[in-house]
């Protein structure tokens, strides 16, 4: 998740129709103060897809009750409840999943999510003990100061208590990435088992591609299959397999994408920016800390975790690819201290071509 200033008349509730006759409604919902989120309702041949949930938290469900009932008036149904057959989550983010006890005590609907985000659904308070185990050795490591690191710390633990673990029916890849007329197409990097869904000539890419803001990124260093490089790769991915015959991308969070090969080329040029500014930054030794508030300047609350992480997944990418290296190893060895990254101009490395 990240953060989108928004205001509520931004996020309607809208209807689509794909070319062979599938509905679609989109339904806002508050997921945070000042944070919107869409979920999708979908009929096709005769099924009732509802893809993602909403976080759970305030207003969120009864938002998605309201869209549900607008729904009901548009379809002439009894209930939408009684006839959802399946939920989809995009990927494994509680803005997108967090409706989900809610709504299991409601409709028998069949959940769904890709093997590399099951754990965040079924086994939630584990992994929110993990990930605050890895979160805080990367902020000492990034050079995040005491008083901050807590503060982040304290943040992170709220927002997270808000969900407890469910029971999922069925993997993406278990079902061979299909289910009826939905594709599924693994891009992993804003979370380990992110997928985009493919339905006709629509496309479903939760929070992969976003219009007016490029998704956050993470550091593999806190859960496996995130990071930057995977993230890069999966826009790849989605650039071959979203042919000519796409009409709208449906997002998590922005308006509908209509050029989505133009609006990657847009956010790896971002990304590609953001990469050189990093390495200027660091011809001079400097935490990811530093390289943060150099980026994204001074920031508060939640945006102090959403900035180092981000800059943290930049300093990854290049020190795995050798651009960089650690100048204060002598330092680490003797215990905790804060790694001191400094480009290191290897001409091998250097050839790496950044920009895209
Ligand atoms: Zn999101
Ligand atoms: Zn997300």
């Amino acid at each position: 998740m990240q953060p989108i200033p928004s205001t509520k008349t931004l996020h309607t509730f809208k209807q689509f129709a794909t070319a062979q006759g599938a509905r679609i409604y989109r339904i806002p919902m508050q997921a945070f103060p000042n944070f919107w989120v869409y979920a999708y309702l979908v009929f096709v041949d005769g099924m009732t897809v509802l893809v993602d949930t909403g976080s759970g938290f305030g207003d969120s469900n009864q938002h998605l009750l309201e869209g549900f009932e607008r729904v009901r008036a548009c379809e002439g149904l009894d209930s939408v409840m009684d006839t959802l057959d399946y939920i989809l989550i995009t990927h494994g983010h509680i803005d997108h999943f967090g409706g989900l006890p809610f709504l299991l005590e409601k409709t028998d609907a069949k959940v769904g999510i890709h093997e590399l985000d099951l754990r965040n659904l079924t086994n939630y308070e584990e992994r929110i003990i993990i990930t605050e185990q890895r979160l805080r050795a990367f902020l000492l490591e990034a050079g995040v100061d005491a008083d901050r690191q807590e503060e982040i710390i304290r943040v992170y633990l709220l927002n997270k208590m808000l969900f407890r673990s469910v029971n999922v029916d069925f993997t993406y890849n278990a079902i061979d990435m299909k289910l009826g007329k939905f594709e599924f197409l693994h891009v992993p990097g804003h979370s380990a088992g992110h997928v985009v869904i493919r339905l006709h000539d629509y496309l479903f890419c939760g929070d992969h591609v976003l219009n007016g803001i490029s998704p956050h990124q993470w550091p593999e260093r806190l859960t496996l299959n995130m990071g930057l490089g995977h993230y890069l790769d999966s826009l790849e991915k989605l650039n071959a397999w979203a042919d000519d015959d796409i009409t709208l991308t449906l997002s998590g969070h922005s308006e509908p994408i209509t050029k989505l090969g133009d609006r990657i080329t847009q956010i790896k040029r971002i990304h590609a920016q953001r990469l050189e500014r990093t390495l200027a930054i660091l011809s001079k030794p400097g935490t990811v800390a530093e390289v943060s508030s150099q980026l994204f300047g001074d920031v508060s609350g939640y945006d102090i975790l959403l900035s180092v992480e981000e800059a943290g997944a930049h300093v990854e990418y290049l020190y795995q690819r050798g651009l960089l290296g650690i100048s204060n190893i002598n330092e680490i060895e003797q215990g905790d201290s804060p790694l001191l990254y400094k480009r290191l101009n290897d001409p091998v490395a250097e050839q790496m071509r950044i920009c895209c």
